[in-house]
């Protein structure tokens, strides 16, 4: 078996074989947790004019500034504005329009006063009480300007972007394609859920965990269904794997007779980049190319399956993604647990965090083995701990990736 790789020198290897596949323009709706690939920058003003805040009276600030309830101003109202519509008088010293939220600011106005301050006529209206010059206004351009960009290029699209690319009258953007992910499980043992369940046989759930992992992290997953351990089939199932954007395989690169992933991804060409990692769980990680295709083999046993997508793929598929942030989240917790590892190898175990007296601390999920799911299942985090630690007690210092 050739040298393990460390973690890090594996993630830069991966990331620097890897970039997007394409671009292209989607509709807004289509658009949510894409990344842009253009710069948007305002063809107007937003607000397009000076427009009202409130639902009041749009007035001359010096006509009512000494308003009180007991000597109210009283001015001429000239039209009843809705918003939508566009003012068709001046206002004049002594006049004022009732004005609804949002309708433009009619000229000769400074001020809107708000509805509750006067007695809400539609004819000749009293003021009790004068705002200060200038209020219950939106300004002409106050939250966004012409000309002013308003997403870089590369930025993750939420809920938020989409009212502003909406606001500034974008319904198309440019945004980086999907990768296609193909995911092959491999194993005569395998069977999918539903299937007769006999002795010695295993239910296939890494092509459910990977193609979750592989939407959630922005992808199109493609179940390409099990191969049996057999050098022919399997080589089909590859090649046609290499079709899509990215090949993930599960199973079938530890040192078992009958582990022919490697041997078959030979076959077609595939230019290793690495073989192993010191790592675990997930040390028979294995990645390279075919052509341009990255190609992921991943161990079989559930969790290393699960780690390794985590630490090696992801990143990969965010960065095809368009996406600058490509990591997990990081934070330094206490630790409940006293927990022992081998030294040298990069180990990821379960974890769980709790928020105690302002302090946050990190437990195991309890049994660590890579075959039990139910770990990843109950984790919220994965405790991260360096090639160089052997033993750490409870109250030690670690670092965790929140999932
Ligand atoms: P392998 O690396 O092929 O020897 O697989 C290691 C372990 O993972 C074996 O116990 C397999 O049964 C299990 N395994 C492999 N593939 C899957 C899968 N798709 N779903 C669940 N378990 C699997
Ligand atoms: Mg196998």
């Amino acid at each position: 078996m050739k040298q393990a790789v460390r973690v890090a020198e594996a993630q830069e290897i991966v990331l620097g074989c890897v970039q997007p596949v394409g671009v292209e323009k989607v509709a807004l709706l289509e658009a949510l947790q894409r990344v842009t690939a253009e710069e948007v920058t305002a063809q107007r003003h937003i607000p397009l004019d000076d427009n009202s805040a409130m639902d009041g009276y749009a007035v001359r600030h010096t006509d009512v500034a000494s308003a009180t309830r007991d000597q109210p101003a009283v001015l001429e109202v000239l039209e009843i504005l809705p918003a939508g519509k566009s003012p068709r008088h001046y206002i004049a010293p002594g006049t004022a329009v009732k004005i609804m939220t949002g309708a433009p600011l009619p000229e000769g106005a400074d001020t809107v006063v708000q509805l509750e301050h006067t007695d809400g006529s539609d004819t000749r209206v009293q003021i009790y009480r004068a705002p200060r010059r200038g209020s219950n206004l939106r300004r002409r351009g106050e939250d966004i300007r012409q000309g002013e960009c308003v997403l870089a290029s590369q930025t993750f699209l939420r809920p938020p972007e989409l009212g502003v690319l909406a606001s500034v009258g974008k319904a198309q953007v440019l945004v980086y394609q999907r990768p296609r992910v193909a995911i092959l499980a491999t194993g005569d043992e395998i069977i999918d859920p539903g299937e007769p369940d006999t002795q010695g046989k295993i239910i296939n759930s890494n092509s459910y965990t990977l193609a979750g992992q592989v939407a959630e992290a922005g992808g199109s997953p493609l179940l390409l269904g099990i191969a049996p351990d057999n050098r022919e089939v399997m080589s089909q199932r590859i090649a046609s794997g290499l079709r899509a954007d990215v090949l993930i395989t599960s199973g079938g690169v530890s040192v078992g007779t009958f582990d022919y992933v490697r041997e078959c991804l030979a076959a077609v060409g595939f230019q290793a980049r690495f073989w192993t990692v010191a790592v675990r769980p997930g040390s028979p990680t294995t990645f390279g190319m075919v052509g341009h295709v990255p190609v992921f083999s991943l161990p079989g046993n559930p969790v290393a399956s699960m780690v390794t997508f985590e630490l090696f793929v992801r990143p990969a598929l965010r960065k095809i993604m368009g996406r600058r942030d490509l990591f997990r989240p990081r934070l330094e917790v206490v630790l409940q647990d006293a927990v022992e590892k081998r030294r040298g190898v990069r180990t990821l175990l379960r974890g769980v965090l709790h928020q105690e007296d302002g302090q946050t601390t990190v437990s195991t999920t309890g049994p660590q083995g890579s075959g039990i799911l139910r770990s990843m299942s109950l984790a919220n985090c994965l405790i991260d701990l360096p090639e160089d630690t052997e033993r750490l007690q409870p109250g030690a210092r670690v670092q965790v990736m929140l999932l």
